[in-house]
């Protein structure tokens, strides 16, 4: 049985700490949006691009909210939070079990493909930072990548604190491999108040940056969707690639709209024939 005290390992305090540090962005857009062409990526080194459920979307894999307002059928309130794993571990447990195994019936499409070629020809700086916890972006070959609300792929155990690569339900309580104790691991998932993985990496990574590149997110999920203030405050090129503008288009010094499918692999092909013309 889960109480309170399972849901976080005493020595990691990973639970209700303050979101992301607040950026104070001051004279945004006083010399006008620059828009992100050839031309202005001549100089461009450091990138940082940040994914959302849409880029997955083409994949088969349903966003967050869909037009009904919930995720796959659900409240996020009833499976995206700590206290829902408190109230309801068995609900929970199936609905992470459920898109588990689904993984198995999708597939990377041309945009993860797309981002995965630009990791392995892309001469400079690169960070991927997903909010999926799907596993297509791996698949389809990204390897500078960082999971900030963790994976369906791994399991954490609440009794040792060991995370494993996981494949099979947890909804039937399997023993932990490390330390035995069964029925006490759960998937590793930020949920709300939880605090994501990498924060400090993906600060840093976005501070570096020439280009921040946004893709298939609503802007809605913070601290992801700020990422785009603190990138701009540091002086980076702002892009947006998104089926409908989000909630932060505005922040961007240029949205495209349109599929993901489409949209990121023309503009790799333009990074990269960008990066071979320097
Ligand atoms: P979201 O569902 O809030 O927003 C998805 C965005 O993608 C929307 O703005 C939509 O217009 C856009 N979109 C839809 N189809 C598209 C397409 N074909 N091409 C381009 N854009 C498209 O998702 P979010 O902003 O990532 O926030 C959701 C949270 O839910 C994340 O924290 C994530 O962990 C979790 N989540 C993950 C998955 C996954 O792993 N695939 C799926 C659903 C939710
Ligand atoms: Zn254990």
């Amino acid at each position: 049985m889960l109480d309170a005290g399972d849901l976080v390992h005493p020595d990691r305090r990973r639970l209700v700490a303050p979101l992301f540090r607040t950026v104070t962005v001051t004279g945004l857009f006083l010399d006008g949006p620059h828009p992100v062409s050839p031309a202005t990526m001549k100089d461009v080194n450091s990138i940082v691009v940040l994914t959302g459920a849409g880029i997955s979307a083409e994949s088969g894999v349903a966003t967050f909210r869909g037009p009904d307002g919930l995720w796959e059928g659900h409240r996020v309130e009833d499976v995206c939070t700590p206290e829902a794993f408190v109230r309801n571990a068995a609900l929970v447990q199936r609905f992470y079990d459920e898109r588990r195994a689904r993984l198995a019936e999708v597939k990377p499409n041309p945009a993860h493909l797309a981002l995965a070629r630009l990791d392995r020809e892309w001469p400079g700086q690169l960070l991927i930072v997903t909010q999926n916890v799907d596993d297509l972006h791996e698949r389809a070959g990204a390897r500078r990548l960082l999971h900030m609300h963790g994976e369906l792929t791994s399991a954490w155990c609440l009794a040792c604190d060991g995370r494993f690569r996981w494949h099979q339900p947890l909804g039937d309580g399997p023993a932990c491999p490390e330390c035995g104790v069964a029925g006490k691991m759960r998937p590793d998932i930020v949920w709300f108040g939880e605090i994501p993985y990498g924060m400090a990496e993906i600060e840093a990574a976005v501070e570096e940056a020439d280009l921040f590149i946004s893709i298939g997110t609503s802007g809605a999920v913070y601290p992801a969707a700020g990422l785009v203030r603190l990138a701009r405050h540091m002086g980076a090129r702002t892009l947006e690639l998104n089926l409908d503008p989000s909630e932060g288009s505005h922040l961007f010094d240029e949205s495209r709209l349109g599929r993901a499918g489409e949209l990121v692999p023309a503009f790799v092909d333009e990074l990269l024939g960008s990066a071979n013309a320097a």
